[in-house]
């Protein structure tokens, strides 16, 4: 019988093309962009039979490829409307065909046994568990599968918190674990919070994760491209022995501190990877289950955790506590320690600018960016006002820092060193937005707001003849700072910069 091979590929991509012209483009791509092992999902095709000679076709020009075949039925969250029959013959055909494996899920296995068994003499066979809505308990589920002799057992579960993440991978560390467990096992699970599963379960013994192509929806959610899982995530890099990293944010899918603090990761040879995790605001105790098992070494937290984070922290630096939010986590020795480095980002850039000590300076907002900006200028002995379009909430802010409230038309009509603005206005998709649409009263503006690079605010200021400072040299500094928390080295600034711009 058949094995499948030692030395396959960590990714396959799963490919469903609505046409055979669509599937062979795609499955060509793929190939050229070196990603050699591949899923036909022939139930995509409107003729799935007319899939057989494709895959021959495909393996003639390319023998180096592993093509592994699919045909999910309708009824079991594929599209083939035939019968499990019609079904397995198909995946015999692709076989015959030069497929070097077939996927057939449980519904189906379960009921043909006999068919597993006559395609196994020829190719090995993958048995498949899928759950769209939830992750259950995943011992029973393997229990199901490992009634049907298989060559691997595929379980691909929805997760809907992080602790549906934390199961899977606490199960597949200790499926990796049982000697006797010799049939190898693929394991994820599936949406945006479970994509942390889909880049970590080939480095904890999972065979291989699936990714989506380049330019095209994925088969499944959460699915990402096989580029983004090789040269972001270096998924064939990791093991159970890398660090991990991340940012908690809800949404998170925008984030750019992957991009820079993988990069970042790379530039200085560690063994870490930097994952985005999708945590609504009720999932924070949740993800701190999670952040506890997994080798997690530290995490950004960003909207809307930076208060939150507090009360699950062993230990916050005093300057954050003041500020009372948190962006930086880290675990030394087994507690979890704060800080916020949205303070060396505020004030690094702009010191470049101007001597900080008795600098009169206007800061537009007072929400979490603000508060980290109001104490730290405060601290390096600025004379701080505050506006904002509520004047009693910027009087609150004015309060614990020692500063001026001043409505915004007061603001606009006074003259400052320089203006830091805080709010998200101007922010992508409202880029023709401002706060100070007519004279900005600073000789230095800084707008934190880094998406566009360059808003309406700071085009405005270079007009005005104002030294501008980008919400991307913030982000840059907050971030370069977390970098060295975390590593103990100095941050690669200029690779994190090309990752930023990149992006
Ligand atoms: P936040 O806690 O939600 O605070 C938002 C502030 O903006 C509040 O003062 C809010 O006042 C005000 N605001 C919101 N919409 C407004 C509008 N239409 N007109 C006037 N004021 C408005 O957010 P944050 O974390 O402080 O972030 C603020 C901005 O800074 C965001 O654009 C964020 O992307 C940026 N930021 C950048 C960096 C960086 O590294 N460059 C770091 C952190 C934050 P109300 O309460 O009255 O709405």
């Amino acid at each position: 019988m058949p094995a499948l091979p030692k030395s396959l590929s960590r990714i396959c991509v799963a490919l469903g093309s609505a046409s055979p012209a669509t599937l062979a483009q795609a499955a060509e791509r793929e190939f050229k962009d070196g990603n050699t092992f591949l899923e036909f999902r022939l139930d995509y095709l409107p003729v799935p039979e007319n899939g057989i000679a494709l895959i021959e076709a495909f393996l003639k020009t390319r023998p180096e490829a592993n093509v592994l075949a699919t045909c999910r039925l309708s009824g079991h969250s594929g599209h083939f409307k035939g019968t499990i029959d019609q079904q397995t013959r198909l995946l015999a055909k692709a076989a015959v065909a030069g497929a070097f494996a077939l996927d057939l899920e449980i519904e189906s296995a379960e009921r043909a046994t006999a068919a597993v068994e006559s395609m196994r003499e020829r190719t090995p066979v993958v048995v498949s568990y899928h759950n769209f809505e939830s992750t259950p308990s995943l011992e029973p589920v393997l229990r199901r599968l490992m009634k049907v002799r298989a060559d691997a057992y595929k379980i691909a579960t929805l997760a809907r918190k992080p602790t549906d993440s934390l199961r899977l991978v606490e199960f597949l560390k200790q499926h990796h674990r049982k000697e006797h467990h010799k049939t190898p096992l693929i394991a994820f699970t599936m949406s945006e919070q479970g994509l942390c599963t889909r880049i970590l379960s080939p480095g904890l013994g999972g065979l291989f994760t699936y990714a989506a192509p380049g330019g095209a929806d994925g088969t499944a959610p959460g699915q990402i491209p096989a580029r983004v899982m090789k040269s972001l995530y270096r998924i064939d890099k990791l093991s159970k022995e890398s660090r991990v990293y991340g940012v908690i944010a809800d949404p998170v899918g925008h984030s750019k501190s992957p991009q820079v603090h993988n990069r970042a990761f790379q530039a200085r040879w560690i063994d870490a990877v930097y994952l985005p995790f999708h945590v609504t605001q009720a999932q924070l105790g949740d993800f701190m289950k999670l952040a506890a098992k997994l080798p997690m070494a530290g995490f950004s937290v960003t909207i809307p955790h930076k208060q939150k984070i507090m009360r699950y922290l062993n230990h916050v630096e005093p300057l954050a506590k003041r500020i009372g939010a948190v962006n930086t986590v880290w675990r030394k020795a087994g507690r979890w320690r704060g800080t916020n480095t949205d303070v060396e980002g505020v004030l690094k850039p702009l010191s470049r600018h101007l001597r900080l000590a008795h600098a009169t300076v206007l800061l537009a907002g007072y929400g979490g960016a603000a508060r980290a900006a109001a104490f730290a200028l405060h601290d390096a002995g600025a004379e701080v006002s505050i506006t904002g379009r509520d004047l009693r909430r910027a009087s609150v802010l004015a309060r614990a820092v020692n500063a001026k409230a001043v409505s915004l038309a007061q603001a606009s009509d006074g003259a400052y060193d320089a203006l830091v603005h805080a709010t998200p206005v101007g922010m992508y998709p409202k880029v023709d937005e401002s706060l100070f649409p007519e004279s900005i009263p600073a000789d230095v503006v800084f707008d934190m707001v880094y998406n566009p690079y360059e808003t309406r605010l700071l085009k405005h200021a270079r007009q005005q003849g104002c030294e501008v400072i980008h919400g991307a040299d913030m982000f840059l500094e907050q971030a370069a700072q977390q970098f060295e928390i975390w590593s103990g080295e100095s941050a690669p600034r200029e690779v994190m910069q090309k990752a930023l711009e990149a992006w």
